[in-house]
């Protein structure tokens, strides 16, 4: 049996008009991946990636140039409105109306869907967000994390079955980054499929179940995290040495050799064909003396580096 994906992107662009002649930004150069459903999927990249350009367009916030994308299986240029109820888009920047307390933002937002007010859940939505004792303070009132948890309770206003994201934790301190983390991962396990962007590696890593990486407006990788993880089976050990390098003998152990310095060599080697002590041995067959030996794992920033370093851009 296959499910319908939470959302299927097929093949995204997106040019932005230029101005004066000036050429367009191409921030979506033909995007496609899907987002399981029941997942906690982490969109990452680099500032200017087009991050917030694909959720945008998924919020029907910016108009695609071409492609497809649909959610809960609605197409978004022919359902929209289905699609836009199958999903709750809590945006990077915090805006509200000052004078609005949390439960009318919430009562607004459900009269903007039109939801009944037997079918409201304002009161309920507080408690999940720990708001209940904010329910009448203005919204001016309240802290940067109080803000933020009370966007994701009015994403969250008409039940939808997907929740994204758009830079939740970036620029908050440790504390509100936890409370963001156990919220959730609150909602996920009652069921809602979550998409974050992100550009915090630990972050994806502690909390996504899988990863998408886009650069430059294209897809590099769409993987479950543990596979992504898996794929650093690299180690790396730093030698200085006595005299300046000029070669080293290849070996199948190695993936890369570099000299930071004249007299430092860096050797990164797969860690299933030899040992740190192979690759010293190796460096001194070939005549060198050591110095000094540093060695460390190789995590996921070493498997983003090294995959968006392979994705150079083709154009502006
Ligand atoms: P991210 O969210 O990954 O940081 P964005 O989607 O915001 O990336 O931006 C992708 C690229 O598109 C960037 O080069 C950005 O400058 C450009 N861009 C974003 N929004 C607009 C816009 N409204 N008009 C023109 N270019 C834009
Ligand atoms: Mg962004």
């Amino acid at each position: 049996m296959t499910t319908t994906p939470a959302i299927r992107i097929e093949a995204l662009e997106k040019r932005y008009a230029g101005v004066r002649g000036e050429p367009g930004k191409h921030a979506l150069k033909g995007v496609s991946f899907d987002v399981p459903q029941g997942q906690i999927f982490g969109l990452l990249g680099p500032n200017g990636a087009g991050k917030s350009t694909l959720i945008n367009i998924l919020a029907g916030l910016v108009v695609k140039t071409g492609g497809r994308a649909s959610i809960w299986g609605f197409d978004i240029d022919e359902h929209p409105r289905n699609a836009k109820r199958s999903i709750g888009i809590v945006p990077q920047e915090i805006v509200f109306d000052p004078f609005f307390t949390p439960y009318e933002v919430l009562e607004n937002q459900a009269g903007f869907y039109g939801i009944p007010a037997r079918d409201r859940r304002s009161a309920a939505l507080l408690e999940a967000v720990r708001l209940a004792d904010k329910r009448d303070a203005y919204a001016r009132t309240l802290s940067g994390g109080m803000k933020r948890r009370l966007l994701i309770a009015k994403a969250m206003v008409h039940s939808p079955p997907i929740l994204v994201l758009d830079e939740p934790t970036a620029g908050v301190d440790v504390d509100l980054r936890r409370q963001l983390w156990e919220l959730v991962t609150a909602l996920n396990r009652d069921g809602v499929t979550v998409v974050l962007t992100t550009h915090y590696l630990e972050e994806a890593e502690a909390l996504c179940d899988h990863i998408a990486i886009i650069n430059h407006g294209e897809l590099i990788t769409s993987k479950p995290t543990r596979e992504l993880v898996e794929m650093a089976r690299e180690k790396i050990v730093r030698v200085s040495l006595d005299r300046e390098v000029s070669t080293l003998p290849p070996h199948d152990a190695f993936r890369r050799v570099e000299t930071p310095q004249p007299r430092m060599l860096e050797v990164t080697y797969d860690r299933d064909v030899a040992t740190a002590g192979q690759v010293l041995a190796i460096i001194q067959q070939a005549g060198y003396g050591i110095e000094d030996v540093t060695t460390r794992e190789a995590d996921l920033e070493d498997v983003f580096v090294q995959l968006t370093q392979d994705s150079a851009p083709r154009d502006a």
